[in-house]
């Protein structure tokens, strides 16, 4: 097998970002390879926090484009080829040909550790890619395992050759209490994601060992490194702390995110973007379409213009419909309802409703 590479790329959005930052700083001894794959949609700032974070990482961020000859930009390439057909949630060909695509070119066939920037307070998986030889590694996380890995280890099959493996850590580090809950199986009323939790909420650390001990019997991408310096990894980062980590670095908050008051009948409310991604993703939100309309009336008629034949980027509802005043207006109005319900029930933070929205979507567009 070739050297395994680390990789770890930069959709635009804060939580990729803020890993390359944490990753830098963490685990300066990992070579890792910084990538981006760029729609050609995006918003101005997003290529700002690009170029902000290469020179913080003082490292090139690789430039990964699909249609890399065309002479259009990627995404009105791919529009022609798809006969002017829209992506949608259900037909994402966007995502597959302009992120997905230029990734796996860009890796081959090496063996890679992907790092993905899902949050410890985030529970989504994320894309990750279908083959075998690229492994992803979740370091904002306590597990910082994938899904097929986790349930390999705890599989009820595996029960022995985990305790085995169990054995084999220094005998200071041996508690019963762990071996029981390795040796316990899952049934229809202990599921994985109980065992899992319960190890974590014993010793990450023990737990992150036995996985690394395993995986050296299988063919993942980590079996052929000796050690991995995030075995020793606790940390657990939350959506308060990528702010943190962007604003203290200096290479800061994409503007979209910071929150502007309107007032809308009377009432006041403010709004954002929650993601970065093409400006015209069908992903966003209706208020946050407005805020487009509002705060980048240029972007918003450029999206308009993307919509012809009957193709339009929210179901059954033209762009040109949305932007009538009344309409503006009802979508203003809900949103501060919504708001303020969500605010009485739990959260001091308005942006938490667009967070809500985070977990939907692509991965590769929106980390
Ligand atoms: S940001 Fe949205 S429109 Fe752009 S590639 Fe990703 S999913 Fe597609």
């Amino acid at each position: 097998m070739s050297k395994v590479r680390h990789v770890l790329g930069i959709s635009g959005g804060k939580d990729s970002a803020a890993l390359a930052i944490y990753m830098k700083n963490t685990y300066p001894e990992l070579d890792i390879e910084y990538y981006t794959a760029d729609t050609g949609k995006e918003l101005d700032e997003t290529y700002k926090l690009i170029d902000n974070l290469e020179v913080y990482l003082g490292k090139k961020i690789i430039r990964l484009a699909g249609a890399e000859n065309s002479p259009e930009l990627p995404f009105d390439h791919f529009l022609k080829m798809y006969g002017g057909f829209l992506p949608s949630s259900n037909s994402r060909w966007c995502t597959k040909k302009l992120k997905l695509e230029p990734f796996e070119k860009f890796v081959g066939n090496d063996p890679v550790i992907s790092y993905v920037g899902i949050r410890g307070d985030e529970d989504r998986e994320g894309y990750i890619s279908k083959k075998n030889s690229i492994q992803s590694i979740f370091p904002f996380r306590r597990n910082i395992w994938s899904e097929d890995v986790i349930s390999k280890v705890l599989s009820n099959n595996n029960i022995s050759k985990i305790s085995e493996i169990f054995e084999t850590l220094p005998s200071n580090e041996r508690t019963m209490r762990f071996k029981e809950i390795l040796e316990t199986p899952l049934s229809l009323s202990y599921n994985l994601h109980q065992k899992l939790n319960q190890l974590l909420d014993l010793n990450i650390k023990d737990f992150n060992k036995i996985v690394f001990t395993y995986i050296q019997f299988t063919d993942y991408p980590l079996a052929t490194e000796t050690s991995f310096p995030l075995l020793e990894n606790e940390e657990v980062l939350v959506r308060a702390d990528i702010f943190k980590i962007l604003e203290t670095s200096g290479v800061g908050v994409p503007e979209y995110y910071k929150e502007i008051a309107f007032e809308i009948a009377g009432k006041k409310g403010t709004y954002a973007r929650s993601r970065s991604g093409c400006f015209f993703c069908f992903y966003q939100q209706k208020i946050e379409w407005v805020w487009l309309y509002e705060q980048h009336p240029n972007l918003f008629l450029k999206a308009m213009e993307y919509e012809r034949d009957g193709y339009t980027w929210i179901q059954d509802e033209p762009l040109s419909e949305l932007i009538q005043p009344e309409r503006v207006q009802r979508i203003k109005e809900e949103y501060i309802k919504r708001t303020q319900r969500k605010n009485k029930s739990q959260s001091h933070y308005l942006l938490d409703i667009l967070a809500d929205a985070e977990g939907e979507g692509c991965a590769s567009c929106f980390i």
